[in-house]
């Protein structure tokens, strides 16, 4: 049995985590500050003896004997990262360095949720791990972004100054139970005004491109490289599905397969939102032995279940 930290430990990715990581018989400390997170993401974890959950914002020192770290805190909808752009640059930056401090003193593994995000606006496509991005540090997304890169650099300098065990996931979107109703990410926001049968939000002309991944090949992803031996293997590795959708198409798509009487409505484009995304897994299906294996449809009719039950219930 080890003992797992999981920061975020509450939100969306942060969920499903614990209980797999708790399932394998693990014992496991979610720390989280609930910006973003939910108790009722984790609430049938708490009657666990090996589950415990701490009020505790990453920006500040945090000490305990664990064997390894999941470092995940961090709002990952533009709506919410950019609420306090500050202080999600301060999150990314100060919680690395918290925990990678953790991580060295005890010996710790430590696994970084990376982005896509630290490619930008892409120029090339899709993105290996060798492109080295295209991120304007002074736009709206920047606090993320750069936070996340930030991250990056001191995740592979504690790792080559003090030989601590990293791991580095850039994640592309990633979506499935969990989420919020109010995430402001793209797969919730159409979900739940498709199921409410409320016009669809299509910011700019909805010719955008994104690549969705469904959650449990994310958590698999996690397994394989966190669980990768030789540990010196530490990536970047992008773990993420390369189907590619215009952001019309997962609107149809949605809108199919919720039945809903929904229309679109067109709204300004965010600033510096990226044109394009998809993921080259060309690494993580050659070392990891890695690849998603939920199709989009598969995914989201999972979700479009979980949202229906959610809003029936809580709201
Ligand atoms: P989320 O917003 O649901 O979860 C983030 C969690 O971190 C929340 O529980 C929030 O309360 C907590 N948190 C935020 N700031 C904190 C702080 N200062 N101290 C302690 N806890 C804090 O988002 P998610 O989708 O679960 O994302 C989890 C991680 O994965 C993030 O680091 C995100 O950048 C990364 N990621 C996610 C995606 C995706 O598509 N979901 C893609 C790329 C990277
Ligand atoms: N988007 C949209 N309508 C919404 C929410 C998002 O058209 O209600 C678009 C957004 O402009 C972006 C894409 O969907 O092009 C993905 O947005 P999201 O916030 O999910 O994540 P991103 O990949 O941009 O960080």
């Amino acid at each position: 049995m080890k003992r797992i930290l999981v920061t975020g430990g509450a939100g969306f990715i942060g969920s499903h985590l614990c209980k797999k990581l708790l399932d394998e018989g693990n014992e496991v400390i979610a720390l989280d500050n609930f910006f973003t997170g939910n108790k009722r993401n984790i609430i049938e974890l708490l009657d666990n003896p090996y589950f415990e959950l701490v009020r505790h914002d990453v920006t500040m020192p945090y000490f305990a004997e664990v064997d390894e770290v999941y470092n995940l805190a961090c709002p990952a909808s533009p709506v919410h990262y950019q609420y306090n752009a500050i202080k999600t640059v301060k999150t990314s930056v100060m919680g690395a360095i918290n925990m990678l401090g953790l991580a060295k003193r005890v010996n710790a593994k430590i696994l970084q949720a990376s982005t896509s995000e630290v490619y930008g606006d892409p120029e090339i496509h899709p993105q290996p791990e060798s492109y080295r991005g295209n991120v304007n540090p002074l736009g709206a997304r920047s606090c993320y972004d750069e936070g996340k890169r930030v991250a990056e650099t001191l995740f592979v300098n504690y790792q080559r100054q003090n030989k601590v065990k990293i791991k580095i996931a850039r994640i592309f979107n990633t979506y499935g139970p969990n989420m919020h109703p109010d995430d402001g990410r793209v797969v919730s926001n159409f979900i739940v005004q498709a199921l409410r049968n409320k016009d669809i939000t299509i910011y700019g002309d909805g010719s955008q491109t994104r690549s969705f991944q469904y959650i449990d090949d994310l958590i698999y992803g996690f397994d394989r490289l966190m669980n990768y031996t030789p540990d010196d293997f530490y990536g970047p590795v992008n773990i993420g599905n390369p189907e590619e959708f215009t952001i019309i198409e997962l609107a149809g798509l949605i809108t199919e397969l919720t039945g809903s009487k929904s229309k679109l409505v067109f709204l300004p484009l965010p600033e510096d939102d990226p044109l394009q995304r998809k993921p080259d897994i060309s690494l993580a299906k050659e070392v990891l032995k890695w690849q998603p294996s939920v199709s989009p449809r598969e995914g989201l009719i999972k979700t479009i279940e979980y949202f229906d039950k959610l809003l029936k219930e809580y709201f």
